[in-house]
């Protein structure tokens, strides 16, 4: 049985209860040892990632202030509103395959901590959404509470 490390505890904070209930009873019953990278994203933090890969005129678009422009880094997001995001509310988490590889694009990987954070989800009768089961770009890593 695995435990959350510091760094998914330090990630927790200011993350929806009921979604930290199921990551908590996630990574009990997971067969892969996992850590959550990400939990609420500050204004800035979702500025600062919208902003890699686009121009200063994509960002103004988007109401993204263009001082967030870095049209030569590589695109981390492909979110529609960024300022939208579930991470802003902090009702969505990114967790990773534990040790941390932000490479690692095993999806036997995810698809074993998306199966215990589904049973925790129906467990504890919180409903979340996988972004491993979106349909245009998915996101593996990413769960977020309805
Ligand atoms: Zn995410």
């Amino acid at each position: 049985m695995y435990k959350l490390g510091k760094r998914s505890l330090n990630n927790l904070q200011g993350v929806n209860p009921n979604l930290v209930k199921v990551v908590e009873r996630a990574i009990q019953i997971s067969t892969q040892d996992f850590t959550v990278v990400e939990g609420k994203r500050s204004k800035e933090q979702c500025s600062i990632n919208y902003g890699k890969g686009r121009t200063a005129s994509e960002c103004i678009k988007k109401g993204i202030d263009p001082k967030y422009a870095r049209p030569n880094e590589k695109k981390v997001t492909w979110v529609s509103t960024p300022l939208a995001s579930k991470h802003a509310t902090g009702r969505a988490v990114d967790i990773y395959p534990y040790p941390i590889n932000m490479k690692d694009s095993d999806p036997k990987k995810f698809e074993a901590i998306a199966a215990a954070m589904k049973q925790a989800a129906a467990e504890l009768g919180v409903k979340i959404n996988w972004g491993g089961n979106w349909q245009k770009t998915k996101d593996l890593p990413h769960f977020e509470v309805l």
